[in-house]
């Protein structure tokens, strides 16, 4: 049994994900989970705000979720996928069609975001060769983008600044600015036409060389989440459309209630000819992904000779037990979708109330159960800067896991979050900004 009390960075043989190492404080030691309250060793209890990276949709140890997986462990873990398949894969695909554009069809599992996100890159590279044009080997995406840290993935996300180091590994894409948005932006119309002009003119200048443009739709979540409208999503469409590039949707983490609608492919009413599905899909237990595919797309690989099969695969493909635990997430969802309806209005209440006023927020921006605003600075604070980690701990100190994404604040908490106690979160923003501008002259630029 380890003792929490003594664990610190230094004795554990753990190498964290995304830290630094040297300068890192010690890890929390996290003993229970229930709903949305994590209990650590030392007894202290803190509110997820944050879903546990956006996974927790239904708050944590939730006990439908537990007895599907007690329930599917004592029945089969886990089994070859090529050649077999299993009840909870098999309801699981077509519990998800069964809520998305008819003309996504074909399930391909895998592990996580982001080979989610490599299944739809070689998907789309492999469908155009399959078709007869091989010179479509180009890929767009959007400034501010992410999907996912393995190479792939990382080369569709690549304006974000963790990558650096492996730049020479990646292969090229083309970025188009995202036209992020907020509450009352009185440039949004500008911003949309300048985002489609440049897209519009890369799109005439290779007209038959790009295989497929991917965007994370309605909200860019690593990237700050920054929102875009619907409207933007229905004239892209029509763009790419025209030209047959396809259409990636990374919904890792806008699916499953996140935007207030099961998937923002539904919000936003497009349909894209990909999507790629994650964080929310095994109801935040196990790691699990789909990518799912229109018709279209699955036929270009439909063949007698073998080679032309889509060869991807993982150990753990279509894990019998994250299967059971998403369908029991999914059967959540349909039987009580006003626990991610209702939460955006919420937001908008409580913003109201204890925000809206605030010399220091600005961009206050809401979609379904996310509320996101920057923190006004004079300085150009980027994600390196000390603010983050500063604002981590003093909202820990409040009782609350939240993790600023450099000077942007966001709140995406699990479903099961009472107005009690979103009310006690939003209580406390404005006391530690009140505290951070008293302090400002402390932190370093
Ligand atoms: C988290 C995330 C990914 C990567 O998912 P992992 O499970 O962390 O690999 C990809 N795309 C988006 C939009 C994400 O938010």
């Amino acid at each position: 049994m380890i003792d929490s009390s003594i664990l610190t960075i230094e004795n554990s043989p753990i190498w964290r994900p995304f830290t630094q190492m040297k300068t890192a404080d010690p890890p929390l030691f996290v003993k229970k989970g229930s709903g949305m309250t994590l209990e650590l060793g030392d007894g202290r209890q803190i509110l997820d705000c944050i879903s546990s990276w956006w996974v927790t949709i239904h708050g944590h140890s939730h006990p439908i979720l537990a007895q599907a997986l007690t329930e599917q462990a004592q029945q089969l873990e886990q089994v070859i996928f090529t050649a077999f398949t299993h009840e909870p894969a098999e309801t699981l695909a077509q519990k998800l069609l069964d809520h998305l554009p008819q003309h996504l069809r074909r399930v391909f599992f895998s592990d996580n975001g982001s080979t989610a996100v490599e299944v739809a890159l070689k998907m789309a590279y492999q469908y155009w060769q399959r078709l007869g044009e091989p010179q479509r080997t180009r890929f767009l995406g959007f400034t501010g983008g992410y999907h996912g840290d393995t190479l792939g993935a990382m080369a569709m996300g690549q304006s974000s600044p963790w990558w650096h180091p492996f730049q020479p590994l990646l292969m090229s894409l083309e970025t188009i600015p995202f036209p992020a948005t907020f509450d009352q932006d009185p440039a949004v119309e500008q911003k949309e036409a300048a985002s489609l002009a440049c897209l519009s003119h890369l799109l005439n200048q290779h007209p038959q060389e790009y295989a497929a443009i991917f965007i994370e739709p309605l909200v860019q979540g690593a990237g700050g989440m920054r929102m875009c409208r619907p409207e933007f999503l229905q004239r892209l469409q029509a763009l790419v459309h025209e030209f047959h590039v396809l259409l990636v949707y990374d919904e890792v983490m806008t699916g499953f209630g996140r935007t207030g609608e099961l998937f923002a492919t539904l919000k936003s009413a497009t349909q894209p000819d990909l999507i790629c599905l994650s964080k929310g899909l095994s109801g935040g237990c196990l790691p699990l992904a789909v990518t799912i595919a229109t018709e279209a797309i699955y036929q270009a690989f439909y063949d007698d000779a073998l080679e032309n099969a889509f060869f991807h695969s993982h150990s753990y493909t279509g894990n019998p037990l994250a299967c059971a635990t998403g369908v029991a997430s999914l059967k959540l969802l349909e039987h009580q979708p006003q626990i991610y309806q209702r939460l955006e209005s919420l937001h908008r209440q409580l913003a109201v109330h204890y925000l809206q006023d605030q010399p220091l927020v600005e961009n206050l921006r809401f979609c379904g159960t996310i509320m996101a605003f920057e923190i006004k600075t004079n300085t150009q604070e980027d994600y390196f800067s000390d603010l983050g980690p500063w604002l981590r701990q003093e909202f820990l100190a409040a009782g609350l896991l939240l993790r600023p994404l450099g000077k942007t604040i966001y709140l995406l908490p699990p479903y099961c979050v009472t107005e009690l106690e979103l009310e006690k979160i939003y209580q406390t923003l404005p006391q530690v900004l009140a505290k951070l501008a008293k302090l400002h002259s402390l932190i370093p630029a």
